[in-house]
């Protein structure tokens, strides 16, 4: 028997976890069972997903540097890169305004609902947290990212999952410096880094195999964990704004695939389908990020020493789905509470929300502290914005699972554009966790 697609076997372990969730929140024990028995499987999954995140970034980014047969190259990759994912980005949060200005979400929000969402969530743990992340990350100054982007203990830095740039940064430097001591010299090392980028992708496939059931425990969590379903339902139109503004930014992709790549945006979307279910059921673009780089260089042939650049920054600066939310919700908020936003606050959303997305952490609700910022960019009231974010707190998780999804799709998207313009679009060579089985047997 032909062994089901592994898209498929992630969407039926998702619409079991759905569906158990949702049964299991009719019995009265069935909650508590969920968080105890379940939710342990979801987390071991993502935490596995971590573990190999920055031995995979350190071996594939060496080996895409030293691979290089001329270092202009890279800074060609790198500028490209840069600035195709501004100009994606700052095409998501175009799409965002313009939709949630022309549908207006906030204006039909009765005062009954926004007092009730107040007493629901404006004291709640998630809101303040969010409030007092968001102003630990305001203080610092303009350049306060550079001085970030560099770390002072490689070692330290490797150590860490959140110091993603440090490591790309210590990555690049190494790289080049093996690529400068020439061929014979480094060989020793360049042998170690190819073999450790090979063994980190087998251990991508071997995870894998885990994904159907993980997605089950992380979608059951999701629903027994989920917010009253009135508020929901109030929240649905600025739900649905968000939504379709991302499904826009997919079809935007789609074009961009079909009329740079030439290749076929659906063939582009089924092979990428595995990395954006799991982007749905985390809600971490770095805890997809190993997923994204096997799908992108075995199964797209987008060569190494694109992806290996691209996808770990993208993962990282990169957010087309948060910033596109972070400019609706914003717009959304000061609808609701009859705040008036002029053109000019408009366009302060659109630079804020570029930087802010940079800024955002690759990890569940992150994107919800950077929109403090852009609320304040705009002079919104500091002692609204508990209520501001109450408003939309209660519908957060599911778009935060939707906009990952894009954010995954867009550094997709976006190392496919930089490798063909580089004549880095190669074949898909496609490698199964059982290729030598038999040999080891
Ligand atoms: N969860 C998102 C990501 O990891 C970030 C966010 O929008 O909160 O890409």
């Amino acid at each position: 028997m032909r062994k089901l697609e592994l898209h498929w076997q992630i969407l039926i372990g998702m619409v079991f976890g759905l569906i158990f969730g949702y049964l299991m929140l009719q019995i009265g024990w069935g909650k508590q069972f969920v968080l105890d028995w379940i939710k342990p499987l979801g987390t071991i999954f993502v935490k596995l997903l971590k573990l190999i995140a920055i031995p995979l970034i350190l071996a594939s980014l060496i080996k895409g540097i030293s691979d290089l047969k001329d270092i202009s190259k890279f800074r060609n990759i790198g500028l490209k890169t840069i600035a195709i994912y501004i100009g994606t980005t700052v095409m998501a949060i175009s799409i965002g305004l313009i939709l949630v200005n022309i549908m207006k979400p906030g204006d039909g929000i009765s005062s009954e609902t926004i007092t009730k969402l107040t007493n629901t969530y404006a004291n709640d743990s998630g809101v303040t947290s969010k409030l007092e992340e968001a102003s630990r990350q305001k203080d610092s100054g303009p350049l306060q990212f550079l001085e970030d982007m560099v770390p002072d203990n490689a070692f330290a830095a490797l150590s860490d999952n959140s110091l993603m740039l440090q490591v790309i940064f210590f990555t690049i430097i190494f790289g080049i410096s093996m690529l400068l001591i020439g061929e014979e010299r480094a060989k020793p090392m360049k042998g170690f880094f190819d073999s450790l980028n090979d063994i980190v992708l087998k251990m991508v496939d071997l995870i894998m195999l885990t994904a159907p059931v993980a997605v089950f425990a992380l979608l059951a969590n999701v629903v027994v964990s989920s917010s009253d379903p009135d508020l929901l339902v109030a929240l649905l139109k600025y739900a649905g704004v968000v939504v379709l503004g991302l499904a826009l930014m997919i079809v935007f992709y789609c074009i961009i695939v079909s009329t740079y790549t030439k290749k076929n945006p659906f063939w582009f979307l089924k092979q990428m389908s595995p990395a954006q279910l799991l982007a749905f059921s985390t809600s971490s673009s770095a805890a997809t990020l190993p997923v994204t780089m096997e799908r992108v260089e075995e199964h797209i042939g987008v060569d190494k020493e694109v992806s290996s650049f691209v996808l770990p920054v993208g993962a990282t600066i990169n957010m087309d789905g948060t910033s596109l939310y972070q400019g609706v919700a914003a717009v959304f908020i000061s609808q609701a509470l009859g705040f008036d936003l002029s053109l000019g606050d408009q366009l302060t959303i659109v630079l804020t929300a570029l930087l802010a997305s940079i800024g955002s952490a690759a990890v569940p609700g992150a994107g919800m502290v950077m929109l403090v910022i852009v609320l304040e960019a705009i002079g919104f009231p500091a002692d609204k914005l508990a209520i501001g974010l109450a408003l939309i707190f209660a519908v957060d998780r599911p778009l935060d699972m939707c906009r990952t999804v894009v954010n995954v799709t867009g550094d997709a998207t976006v190392s496919m554009i930089v490798a063909k313009s580089v004549g880095k679009l190669g074949k898909p060579n496609p490698k199964e966790w059982d290729d030598h089985l038999e040999e080891v047997n």
